[in-house]
Parts: C-alpha cells; sequence; structure tokens
C-alpha cells in the first residue's frame, strides 16, 4: 500500500479530520501534502456529502441534504515543480470502498443511489420524476445488490466522480463570470441554471478568517466539470486510467472525491451513481509545458482504464428529440433524445413489475452505456441507451409469452 498522503477517519466530519478536506475551488486553499513528481500515494476520501445519507427506508435524507457542503474533497496534494502550463499526469492505480470495514458512513460495506427533488438539486427527468427516492446497494467484492431495486446484481466500475487541479484566479474569475451571466437569464429557475459561490458551510482546509471569507465569497462550487477537470462523472476513469490535468497553479494542487462504486453515463438522477466514501491510489507525473506542446488547454485528456465489468449482450432503447406528449420537435437536441431513450426504457422495464422510479434508480447507478447515435439528420437527434442483459435474474427480452411480472419490494421513499 502506498503511503496516505491523505488521511480520513470516516466516523468524523471532513472539516474534523486532522487536515481537513475542501468544497470549493479556489487557488488559496493551502496544500494538505506535498509530494514529488513520479510518486505513488493513497488519498482517503468522504462521501460527497459528508456522510449525510444513512442505511435506511427512507428518502428523507435525500429530500433534506443539504447541498451546500458538497462535494467534499480529498486534497489538495501539490506537485513538487509543477507550473502553470504543464500537464500533470495522474494514473488511477487503484481505487476503491473503505477497506474492511463496515459502518455507517456510505463505503464502509454499502453505498447508494438518489432521486434529487426538484426543490433540491433535480435530475435528468425532474419533470417527470420531481420527488426524492433512495436505493440502498449493498457491496459484494466487486458486485452490487440492493434490497430496494430486487432482482439484479451487476459488477460495479469503480471511479472518482471528481477530481481536478486549482484554477488561477484569473480562471476562477472568469468561470464566475460567465455562469452568473447563465444565472441572470433565469434567476428565479428551480431547478437553478447554475450555482453561484455559497457562503454557507464553506470548507477550505485549514483556512481561516479573512483567507476563508475570500474563499466562501468567490469558490467556484464543484458540482460542473470544468477547465481543471472537475466532476466530469464518466464512468470509464476507473482503475488504470490515465489522465493529463492542464495545471493553472504553482504546484499544480490535485484533489479528489465524490467517488462511486458504479454509474451508468450520465448519471441521470443527479446523485444517480453508487455513492460512496473510500480510497484511490494515485501516481503523479509532469510533462512540463505539455498544455502548448499538445494544445490540451480546455480540458483534460485521458486514457481509460482498463479493468471494468465484461458485459456482452444489451438491449438498446432509442430516443429523439421529440416530446410525444405534446407532438414537438425540437432541433437536433441530444439531451431530450437522451431523456427519451431514458424514458422509453423505463416505461419498458417497468411492464415487469418494478416501479418507474426502481428503474430511474437502476439506470443512474448500474453499468448502462449512452451513446450520441446520431446529430445530423434534421431534425431529431438520435440517442441510445444499451442495457446489459445480464443484470437482470429474469429474461428482460421481449418475447410472445410476454415480461414475467413479479412483485417487487419499494425503494426508499419520503414520508
Ligand atoms: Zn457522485
Amino acid at each position: 500500500m502506498p503511503e496516505i498522503a491523505f488521511s480520513v477517519d470516516q466516523s468524523r466530519s471532513m472539516a474534523d479530520q486532522n487536515v481537513p478536506g475542501h468544497n470549493r475551488w479556489h487557488p488559496d486553499i493551502p496544500a494538505a501534502a506535498s509530494v514529488r513528481p513520479g510518486a505513488e500515494f493513497r488519498m482517503e476520501c468522504r462521501e460527497w456529502t459528508d456522510g449525510q445519507i444513512g442505511n435506511n427506508d427512507s428518502a428523507n435524507d435525500v429530500r433534506d441534504v443539504d447541498l451546500t457542503k458538497a462535494h467534499m474533497l480529498s486534497g489538495p496534494i501539490a506537485i513538487e515543480g509543477a507550473e502553470p502550463g504543464d500537464l500533470l499526469v495522474v494514473d488511477i492505480l487503484d481505487l476503491g470502498p473503505v477497506p474492511q470495514e463496515s459502518g455507517v458512513a456510505p463505503g464502509q460495506g454499502w453505498g447508494y443511489t438518489g432521486i434529487f427533488a426538484r426543490e433540491n438539486g433535480g435530475g435528468f427527468l425532474v419533470e417527470q420524476f420531481p420527488d426524492a427516492y433512495k436505493a440502498i446497494w449493498d457491496f459484494h467484492g466487486q458486485q452490487a445488490t440492493s434490497r430496494h431495486i430486487p432482482g439484479v446484481r451487476f459488477t460495479g466500475i469503480t471511479h472518482p466522480g471528481l477530481m481536478g487541479t486549482a484554477p488561477s484566479a484569473e480562471l476562477l474569475a472568469k468561470w464566475n463570470a460567465r455562469e452568473r451571466a447563465l444565472i441572470a437569464k433565469d434567476p428565479q429557475r428551480i431547478p437553478p441554471l447554475a450555482l453561484p459561490p455559497e457562503p454557507s458551510n464553506v470548507l477550505a482546509g485549514t483556512l481561516s478568517g479573512s483567507a476563508l471569507a475570500a474563499v466562501a465569497a468567490e469558490g467556484a462550487r464543484t458540482v460542473p466539470a470544468r477547465e481543471n477537470g472537475g466532476n466530469h462523472d464518466i464512468k470509464n476513469l476507473t482503475r488504470g486510467s490515465r489522465i493529463y490535468y492542464p495545471v493553472h497553479v504553482a504546484g499544480a494542487l490535485l484533489s479528489g472525491g465524490d467517488l462511486h462504486f458504479s454509474q451508468g453515463d450520465g448519471e441521470i438522477t443527479f446523485c444517480g451513481a453508487i455513492e460512496m466514501g473510500g480510497f484511490m491510489d494515485l501516481g503523479v507525473d509532469l510533462i512540463k509545458g505539455g498544455m502548448e506542446t499538445y494544445g490540451v488547454t480546455t480540458n483534460p485528456i485521458f486514457e481509460p482504464g482498463n479493468v471494468e465489468p465484461r458485459y456482452s449482450e444489451f438491449l438498446t432503447f432509442v430516443g429523439i428529440s421529440v416530446d410525444h406528449e405534446n407532438n414537438s420537435n425540437a432541433y437536433l437536441d441530444a439531451t431530450l433524445a437522451y431523456q427519451r431513450a431514458c424514458l422509453n426504457a423505463i416505461a419498458y422495464l417497468s411492464k415487469f413489475g418494478y416501479s418507474p422510479e426502481q428503474v430511474y434508480l437502476l439506470l443512474g447507478a448500474a453499468p448502462v452505456e449512452g451513446r450520441i447515435s446520431g446529430v445530423v439528420d434534421i431534425p431529431n437527434a438520435c440517442c441510445s441507451l444499451y442495457i446489459p442483459t445480464a443484470i437482470f435474474d429474469f429474461d428482460i427480452r421481449p418475447s410472445q409469452s410476454g415480461p414475467a411480472v413479479k412483485e417487487y419490494a419499494s425503494c426508499a421513499r419520503t414520508s
């Protein structure tokens, strides 16, 4: 096991760790540790809400979650000699839930998937699913099952939802300007178009006083992906991946967290992955001046890992950029097309006895493949959703005899 560069005691909040992590992006958040290029180290992580969600049968905690605490990131780790313009090479050597522990914190033998309520986050299908729901998943080695979604079992493709380098002051100012301009287009919208800096529950490592106040006033929220990496939620960024991050500040200041035991493409329920705390073993190196040399300036590039579940047979659902309820057409709208593919899958799998919410949760968590299939055939974009048939303990394919309908226990609901 490599040396622990960032340690977490899962019985304590991130704010109460020996060296706390952070939940905003800002160049002034001090490094928690420093390593040399070529180093390998372990980063331990809290689950992204800092343990607000419980292993129980109520979705009230998902409905009421305090999102100003998110995402709880470990780091930053300074890489000696890194300068703006370099590429930071990050190898994901290993990754998993909290080893050898069972307990109340997500990642201690279990994880969860949540559908977020419209008033608190929302999800990809918020129009059809405005309320909060939850599924708890139990880990069996590399596989997951859920008492809230019986009849399925699958191998997880573990990955960090979120990892990135610190922004420079100039880059942070650009983010805040463009996101404020977007919010101004419809400031009252629920869910909001974007999230501005939010002073409550700001955590910035060991900073306090006026330095902490500056992070509270300017620090970027961690929800989106941006030029530093950030919340990509790319399920294939798994063990064995090598990522090349743009470096914007001296030392690069690498942070990460939001570990996922598994996730479907799109992470559609917002909290759609199987969320957990755990650990990442990382290796780092530098390509000096690599941003200019390779033209990698606005986003990272990466080589996907080669450790992932092997599913070879799928049932695929197609969606097009049409609102079928109102018979209206959007122009090459891939977002709408993927929503329709998901809704088609939900309508189909509900015929087997699942509630629509159970299928929605499953599509967020299971290793389903989302594809942008066509974006040129006017007026309809076409997206497709590939569901591995082997994750079900029954046959989901259409047949003359019809679906084998069962009665399933419910997912967790609000009261
Ligand atoms: Zn996540």
